[in-house]
């Protein structure tokens, strides 16, 4: 079972995404565990302190590296097998391959960045993958953890049920998934394709790679 500790200063950003549909379902039915870890447990100090002005200077406050390393490190020696991800818009940009492979391990800590970011000795030490999820710069790293948890979850196998799974979505065989349809066959004069509505399964099975070139080829090109 994937476990996913999430280290955050804002741990209430996750209680909607995470408790409603698919991750929700996914939790309830044991296939993941998903911690949210609240910073500030692994402070030290009277005020709780987390951040520090930069060396050099500069604008805002870099989240200081004896409360990571504790955190992180408390993290590891609970599991095995960690793999260690920061979210930051230095990372490589977040592909549906990379979630595959994320689906399969053991133990993910997603550390979210907040103010600056942290202290690099953190990212060269005990990470082992910055990862970004577009280039444009957000306040925090808790989006992103949503967004890569969202769509790991939904890969590991038992978690979307019905035929199929997840193998005709879009990036699945570096293509776009081809159009849908549902009832009524016919809404104001616009009809389903009739080959849909054939029942010739090896028929429609072909108009389906048809159309997902098609798509791709007008949408997205770049993936061909
Ligand atoms: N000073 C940093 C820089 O210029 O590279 C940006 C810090 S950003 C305001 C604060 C935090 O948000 C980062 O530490 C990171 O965790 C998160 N973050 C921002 N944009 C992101 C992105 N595109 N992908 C992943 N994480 C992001």
């Amino acid at each position: 079972m994937l476990k996913v500790d999430i280290i955050t200063l804002f741990p209430k950003m996750f209680e909607g995404p995470f408790s409603e549909s698919i991750i929700k379902r996914a939790q309830d039915k044991r296939l993941t565990n998903i911690q949210i870890n609240n910073l500030r447990h692994w402070a030290t100090d009277r005020h709780q302190t987390v951040d520090d002005k930069p060396f050099g200077g500069g604008p805002g406050m870099l989240l200081i590296p004896e409360i990571l390393f504790e955190c992180i490190e408390d993290l590891k020696s609970k599991n095995s097998d960690s793999h260690v991800i920061y979210l930051s818009p230095q990372g490589k940009i977040f592909k549906q391959n990379k979630a595959r492979q994320l689906s399969k391990k053991q133990h993910l800590i997603l550390l979210c960045g907040h103010y600056e970011g942290v202290d690099q000795r953190v990212i060269d030490t005990l990470v082992d993958e910055e990862i970004s999820i577009g280039d444009y710069v957000l306040t925090g790293g808790e989006l992103p953890a949503i967004v890569i948890v969202d769509t790991i979850v939904r890969l590991i196998p038992g978690v979307i049920e019905g035929e199929g799974g997840t193998e005709d979505e879009s990036f699945s065989n570096n293509s776009l998934e081809y159009p849908q349809y549902t009832r009524p066959a016919e809404f104001r004069g616009l009809k389903v394709p009739s080959v849909l509505l054939s029942g010739n399964h090896a028929e429609i099975k072909k108009w389906k790679n048809e159309q997902r070139l098609k798509v791709t080829k007008k949408k997205r090109k770049d993936l061909l």
